[in-house]
């Protein structure tokens, strides 16, 4: 929105300030007005559109993964990733585009009904600061795949490359204002909950913030996705493949330094292969190299801002407190070179006499901070894996397939991993039970969260009246 091309410097200066009311609105009405253009082209045609947009982020992904590495902190190697499974969404939703279709149904006397998948309008996506560029992907592809335009508000803390996707998305050939983004923190989001030409919210965050835009849209009577927080379980039983389950572990926690929606953070082991577990498991994380997220090599990069540094810290102090021991990591790092000293860098921790009441095994750490727990039957990992508000995501390690499939059917959360953990393809649904949200996002159930249906009853004879 009124982005001057010409300076990147005036560009991003633009982007710190915060939309107020006439911004959002001209970002409402505009994507209104472009909406009503797209929603008339046939699937295909927004297919191809969106085709040419996933193209051309293909083409600049190390660009733009550059630029998420500035935006975030994350690795580069994992930003390569996000853009990939960004690209990939929006492929996956334009082939989609063709295939929305409604049913016939036939009526007696030769009348019938019929169908129609029809958009909503304007859809609103608000993001969080872990996933800058694929949330913003992941919203916007079956929205626009619909025929809905999309007005998106990053996080405050990553305000840069959702703007690199509107762009993408123009030169891809959607009319003007389709896809726009707002810039802003609460009071930016609140007045786009509360406007009232936009159909529905999809919201990535937390489970305080998600309450509040669910009670903003219920006043206008809007759709809402909730994708919130979560304090998933992973569950390794003896019989597991033990190198497997401790990469799992690893992949469970320490991607994106721990600030992952759907990490494993209580990582439920069964007693008799403890030692052996929390051996590897540590060996493993001492040696993760942390440092410059611009290179190759680096595993872990800065946590996103100094509040949450000192919060996750805190996490594990409380923890000492409440009697866990740090088996390794949970401190500040200073990289030895000189241009990352003022970076939020922290160890990777694994905590282990962790008991199921202690506040880093409730609550939502966002950090690198794997808490470990010892087991010793199905049935009691089980209620005690469930014995939360949260139900995002959940792991299960095993060799015996009964096992799998019977604990992956009994935890309460939205998705189980079955040997292996965090890998979200674009194909599968993904979204939480309980306090963790509901919709989803990815899949083919998501466009049904993108899309309304019509009922049109055709007559092929006279009325009959009562009257
Ligand atoms: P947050 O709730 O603080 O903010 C999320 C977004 O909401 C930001 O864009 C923020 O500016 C906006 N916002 C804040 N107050 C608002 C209000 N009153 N009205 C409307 N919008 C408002 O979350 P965060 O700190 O950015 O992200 C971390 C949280 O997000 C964690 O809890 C994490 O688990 C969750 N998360 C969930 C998923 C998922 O898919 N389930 C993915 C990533 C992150």
């Amino acid at each position: 929105l009124k982005s001057p091309a010409a300076s990147p410097v005036l560009r991003l200066l633009v982007l710190m300030v915060p939309c107020g009311s006439e911004e959002v609105d001209e970002a409402i009405k505009s994507a209104h007005g472009a909406y009503l253009k797209w929603r008339k082209m046939a699937g295909m045609e927004r297919a191809r559109v969106m085709l040419e947009a996933a193209r051309i982020i293909r083409e600049r992904r190390e660009k733009i993964a550059k630029l998420e590495v500035i935006n975030n902190g994350k690795t580069i190697t994992e930003a390569l990733v996000d853009i990939d499974i960004a690209w990939q969404c929006i492929e996956y939703y334009a082939g989609m585009a063709g295939t929305l279709a409604g049913q016939h149904v036939q009526l007696p006397g030769g009348a019938f009904a019929y169908t129609r998948r029809e958009p909503l309008g304007v859809c609103v996506g608000i993001g969080a600061w872990n996933y800058p560029f694929q949330i913003a992907s992941w919203k916007s592809a079956p929205a626009l795949a619909c025929g809905n335009a999309m007005v998106f508000k990053p996080s405050p803390m990553t305000p840069v490359t959702a703007v690199i996707l509107a762009e993408i998305y123009k030169e891809a050939g959607v009319p003007d204002g389709l896809f726009c983004v707002v810039q802003g923190g609460a009071e930016t989001g609140t007045l786009l909950c509360h406007h009232p030409m936009v159909a529905k919210v999809s919201f990535t965050g937390s489970v305080p913030t998600g309450k509040k835009v669910m009670e903003m849209s219920a006043k206008g009577v809007k759709q809402v996705t909730l994708e919130l927080g979560g304090k998933s379980p992973l569950l390794i039983f003896k019989d597991c493949e033990l190198e497997n389950a401790v990469k799992g572990a690893l992949m469970a926690n320490f991607l994106t330094q721990g600030q992952v929606c759907c990490n494993g953070t209580r990582v439920f082991v069964q007693r008799e292969i403890m030692p052996q577990f929390l051996e590897e498991v540590v060996k493993r994380t001492k040696v993760i190299p942390l440092g410059d997220p611009m290179l190759d090599g680096t595993r872990m990069g800065a946590l996103i801002s100094k509040p949450q540094l000192e919060k996750v810290l805190g996490f594990v102090n409380q923890a000492k407190k409440e009697g866990a021991r740090v088996l390794c990591g949970g401190e500040p790092f200073v990289p030895s070179d000189p241009k990352l000293k003022g970076g939020y860098f922290m160890s990777p921790c694994v905590l282990d006499n962790c008991r199921d009441d202690m506040t880093c095994v409730k609550e939502e750490i966002f950090g690198p901070v794997m808490s470990v727990l010892p087991f010793d039957t199905e049935e009691e990992v089980i209620r005690r894996a469930n014995n939360t508000t949260f139900g995002l995501a959940s792991g299960v390690f095993t060799r015996d397939i009964s096992r799998a499939h019977r604990v992956a059917a009994d935890l309460e959360a939205g998705t189980c991993f079955i040997n292996n953990y965090n890998i979200s393809p674009v194909e599968v649904p993904f979204g939480g039970y309980k306090n963790s949200g509901f919709g989803r996002e990815n899949g083919q159930v998501t466009i049904e969260y993108y899309s309304q249906l019509k009922t049109v009853v055709v007559e092929m004879g006279d009325v009959e009246s009562l009257f």
